[in-house]
């Protein structure tokens, strides 16, 4: 089964989990769950800066920040780098203890506290890692631009369907204006969850 990935370089999609026949991304609803759940996470993910300059740099120089190109660990644990400081991530992972944490929340923590103690690969490490990591950039996949438009279309698709079928089946008029403003504010924490912000 081909492995892809999309958006950013790191986590890997069996193609037959998320691409259909034709070559289209499939629906969400027919993505498996741990798949799925990454895909949507990866649409907030895409803009955003590599974690290592933006340790270095921060809100202030935000401009000086590459943005993101790859990434690892679980969702909402995520690292993200750009080529230039991939090298530490690899380094910390393989030589420094990293590989320890793979599978937990904390796994972007970890490593956000090994950069900021200071630590970075040593001299030279970057050049060899490069060539073994990237060996033929990424597989062609449908345009970028409309997969994340489809995913948090049908994202926002499910949203309202939720919020529909609350209001279908009111036992009174009072519980069904309870049910809409609930679930006015339940879908704006699920947005919350699903997109935090932690930078
Ligand atoms: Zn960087």
């Amino acid at each position: 089964m081909a492995k892809v990935s999309i958006g950013l370089r790191g986590w890997r999609f069996d193609e037959e989990e998320i691409i259909s026949a034709d070559g289209e991304l499939k629906p969400l609803d027919e993505i498996p769950e741990e798949p799925r759940e990454r895909l949507v996470r990866l649409v907030g993910l895409v803009e955003e800066p590599c974690d290592v300059c933006y340790l270095e740099h921060g809100d202030a120089e935000i401009h000086r920040c590459a943005q993101a190109e790859i990434v690892y660990g679980e969702p909402g644990g995520e690292v993200l780098l750009c080529p230039t400081h991939e090298p530490d991530f690899i380094y910390w992972f393989r030589e420094a203890g990293g590989s320890d944490h793979t599978g937990r929340q904390a796994f972007g923590d970890r490593f956000h506290e090994w950069i900021t103690a200071g630590n970075e690969a040593p001299d030279g490490y970057a050049s060899v890692e490069h060539v073994e990591e990237d060996p033929g950039g990424l597989p062609d996949l449908p345009d970028q631009t409309e997969i994340q438009q489809r995913v948090e279309d049908e994202f926002e698709g499910d949203r309202i369907d939720i919020r529909a079928l609350a209001g279908e089946n009111p036992t009174d008029d009072e519980s069904a204006d309870r049910l809409d403003e609930n679930d006015l504010a339940d879908s704006g924490v699920d947005l919350s969850t699903e997109y935090p912000s932690n930078r």
